[in-house]
């Protein structure tokens, strides 16, 4: 019996806050048992052979939307096997109740073992899921949720309010399917989330989710679009302007300040809303603020996201704004970068209805690659600082730190092992998605992962999937430094 089920030789290991490191890598039971100069091959039952490439920890994916527009296990079997592509080896998906996923609400101690019996099976990553707390009833359940269920963080979407009457809404009243979802209830919501956050401190991050953007202003703006006649996705940027990401910065994090509620300020898309993420840190150093932003805006633009395919909340925004969020990563700002993944069809959006096309897309393939091309190629973005923001960072903000998230022994054999010269153009194909189209059809990405691994499996080699959906729930927080 050989004394590694796998060893991964040759490679330079990309190590989060340390660096990188020439070193061979064994894996015994779906754990790294050793990392070593030199590992030899006989003691090898698998062999990866990675001269000349990176190996990184397996990307932690921790914005994701399983199930929003499809069948859920459907969609979380096609695009859980997408992220495969992109070194995605954990996602973390959003569910909520209301209109869209099942289309129903209730008390997640029913709703929420049908989303896991939905997943079993059905996942090629490794997953976990954030819920959006979104009735007056929810709001008892979140120490349940915890302790019962492993679900270590939550979410709020600050534009909700009012949205049963916006224009915005193509569905009548019905889309939270909640009575009073206001920033009260967001009230309570950070008290109760920051209580948790306290008397789980040991087992690591309890934090609340927060999607920014401002309704009032939001309802402001598209009526002042709407009647110039405007269309396209500068109009769509205009009508859900940064400042109203601001504003809405601006009061989540006063009122978490109020309760001391860890919080996350998801999808960051414009250089209004990271300076106001940054100023909030600066300001409320005792609080615990987490900035995020996509790999979307940090690539598109309103002129090259193809139309209304590029559609998404928040906004594409222009080249200046780009500019400033990889700022924000080469500086340290910015904490994680996701890909926001939401499948949907080209169908769903169409160029001639602005406002009625579904908001959002795939591009969970893209989320090594990209922070590789655009980021260490172009921008000079260190790779380990990639290996944070894309892995260490994520995993440690949603509890899951050190066992995914890190090349260290003890840890899961989780890794993405990327050639940084691998060149290829987008496009849908490519991304192996269900979606039939790509906003990001045509970037010549260069730095694309030749094996994805999930507890020391091979689940994805040379661009092709052999693995079954062998992904595992994740139930957060873990419990760190025991013993
Ligand atoms: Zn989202």
């Amino acid at each position: 019996m050989s004394r590694f089920d796998l060893v991964i030789k040759n490679g330079t290991l990309v190590i989060p806050y340390t660096g990188l490191v020439q070193a061979d890598v064994g894996v015994k039971d779906g754990r790294i048992a050793a990392i070593g100069e030199s590992i030899a091959a006989n003691e090898a039952e698998t062999l990866v052979q990675a001269r000349g490439k990176m190996v990184f920890p397996g990307a932690v994916d921790s914005h994701y939307h399983v199930g929003i527009y499809r069948p859920f296990s459907k969609d979380a079997e096609s695009e859980s096997r997408s992220s495969l592509v992109g070194g995605v080896t954990t996602l973390l998906s959003y569910f909520r109740t209301g209109h869209h996923y099942l289309d129903k609400s209730g008390p997640y101690r029913e709703i929420f073992p049908q989303v896991l019996e939905l997943s079993e099976g059905h996942f090629y990553t490794d997953y976990g899921f954030h819920l959006a707390i979104m009735t007056a009833e929810q709001l008892l359940e979140v120490d349940d949720l915890i302790d019962t269920f492993g679900v270590g963080s939550f979410k709020f979407y600050m534009f909700y309010k009012g949205l049963n009457l916006s224009a915005d809404s193509t569905r009548g009243n019905d889309y939270t399917m909640a009575d009073n979802y206001d920033l009260g209830h967001l009230y309570l919501l950070m008290e109760r989330v920051s209580a948790a956050s306290r008397k789980h401190a040991d087992k690591g991050r309890i934090a609340l989710s927060l999607h920014c953007e401002n309704p009032e202003l939001i309802r402001v703006f598209i009526e002042r679009v709407k009647r110039e006649g405007r269309r396209g996705l500068e109009a769509y940027s205009e009508a859900r302007p940064p400042l109203s990401e601001r504003l809405s910065i601006v009061e989540a994090v006063l009122l978490a300040e109020a309760t001391r509620c860890p919080i996350n300020l998801l999808h960051l898309s414009s250089r209004q809303a990271l300076e106001a993420g940054i100023r909030s840190r600066r300001e409320h150093p005792e609080l615990d603020i987490v900035l995020e932003t996509t790999l979307h805006h940090l690539t598109l633009t309103c002129e090259t996201a193809g139309g209304m395919i590029g559609k998404v909340n928040p906004p594409i925004r222009g080249q200046e704004d780009i500019n400033y969020l990889w700022e924000g990563i080469a500086n340290g700002e910015i904490d994680t970068v996701v890909s926001d993944h939401a499948c949907c069809m080209e169908e769903d959006k169409r160029e001639d209805d602005l406002w009625g096309s579904l908001p959002g897309f795939g591009g969970s393939s893209l989320l090594y690659p990209t922070l590789i091309s655009e980021g260490f190629h172009k921008r000079n973005v260190p790779l380990t600082r990639i290996s944070e923001i894309a892995s260490a960072n994520p995993a440690r903000h949603f509890g899951l730190f050190p066992r995914k998230g890190t090349l260290a022994v003890g840890a899961d054999a989780d890794f993405a092992v990327i050639d940084l010269h691998q060149t290829q153009a987008v496009n849908a194909d490519l991304l192996q998605s269900a979606q039939d189209f790509t906003p990001f059809a045509g970037i010549k990405i260069k730095g694309w992962p030749t094996e994805t691994i999930l507890r020391g499996e091979i689940m994805m080699k040379d661009a092709k999937v052999t693995a079954k959906p062998r992904g595992r729930y994740l139930r957060r927080p873990i419990e760190l430094h025991k013993g």
